[in-house]
């Protein structure tokens, strides 16, 4: 039975790729920060099968006491402070645990497989953000990156400490630069889920409006559940390299609330929006849409849920999650 620790196990992506390696017969550990982790209920019982070690990516010697116990054939890092927006209020602990967690986590791994760097195969949730202010479009694996918030520069750092680690000590380590990736684990802090949340409390009575900010960033967006499947490809592959996943397909924020608003039948939805300063970004990344025909031709990878498709199954997700919650 393969063996596998995932970092960020509390997570949309934690989640999903637990389901997924427990259907393929994996041995599951997943790595919880923390004392009494609010999600730690949410894991239990999503996925009760997988064994939850207690560790932080910035505590060096509980990440090896995790690899001790778990024994892992592959380490899947997802683990990060992922909020776009807050990392500028909290750039040193964003940078600890985003980037330096990325190196103590590959450290881990190099100690823990001292005699064969082969041993464990690692996998690095690298991030579209690192592209930043973009130089090249559609960005794919080669294109400079431009971070433009205190999340993309740390998400760089982890990334190229994850090929130096490849590089220098042959170590089987894969970059995943995932593109905005959403489903109806989300957390409502996105901007997807901010708005399918909203949609589906207007459309019960529960809300009169949503307060945004920039409507004209333009993003790739796929589903979750999709992309944890690349994830798992990547670690499948003889040699180690870096993959962009992503749709190849861009929306703006005003195309998201478009697709959400008419799934509840509302086709001009002017008088819910109100815009607000407090959500706008002091610098912003305007236009991200990936070439993924990398993961796709050496991966055999595709994403199967299209933008609105993605976008309705959240809508309707959080209509009976409202309904439950409210008796309307
Ligand atoms: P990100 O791409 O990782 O930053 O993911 P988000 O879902 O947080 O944001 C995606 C885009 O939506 C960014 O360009 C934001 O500026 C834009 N956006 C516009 N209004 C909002 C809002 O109210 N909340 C969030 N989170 N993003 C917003």
């Amino acid at each position: 039975m393969p063996r596998a620790l995932i970092t960020g196990i509390t997570g949309q992506d934690g989640l999903y790729l637990a389901e997924l390696l427990l259907a393929k017969g994996y041995d599951v550990y997943g790595l919880i920060r923390g004392q009494n982790n609010p999600k730690l209920d949410l894991v239990r019982r999503v996925v009760p099968d997988v064994t939850l070690l207690t560790g932080d990516l910035t505590d060096l010697s509980s990440l090896l006491r995790a690899l001790e116990v778990a024994k892992p054939d592959e380490v899947y890092n997802l683990g990060a402070i992922s909020f776009v927006a807050y990392s500028w209020e909290n750039a040193m602990l964003t940078s600890d645990v985003t980037g330096k967690g990325v190196l103590n986590i590959l450290e881990a791994v190099r100690l823990y497989s001292h005699d064969d760097p082969n041993r464990v195969r690692f996998y690095q949730a690298s991030s579209s953000e690192m592209f930043g202010k973009v130089q090249e479009v559609p960005q794919r694996e080669t294109t400079l990156l431009w971070p433009r918030s205190p999340y993309g520069v740390a998400k760089v750092f982890g990334h190229y400490m994850t090929i130096n680690y490849r590089e220098s000590y042959g170590m089987h380590a894969s970059s995943g630069i995932l593109f905005n990736h959403e489903s109806p684990r989300r957390g409502p802090e996105f901007v997807t889920r901010k708005v399918t949340q909203a949609v589906a409390r207007i459309h019960l009575g529960l809300q009169d409006r949503i307060v945004m900010g920039n409507l004209d960033a333009k993003r790739d967006w796929g589903f979750a559940g999709d992309y944890v499947e690349a994830m798992w490809r990547m670690l499948q592959q003889d040699t180690a390299d870096d993959y962009v996943v992503a749709t190849g397909e861009t929306h703006s924020i005003r195309e998201l609330l478009d697709v959400a608003f008419a799934a509840v039948g509302v086709s001009d939805w002017s008088g819910y929006v109100a815009q607000d300063e407090r959500f706008m970004r002091p610098a912003e990344v305007d236009l991200l849409i990936g070439d993924p025909s990398k993961a796709r031709d050496v991966l055999g990878w595709k994403p199967s849920v299209d933008f609105a498709g993605l976008i309705g199954m959240m809508v309707e997700n959080d209509l009976a999650e409202q309904r439950a919650l409210t008796g309307r």
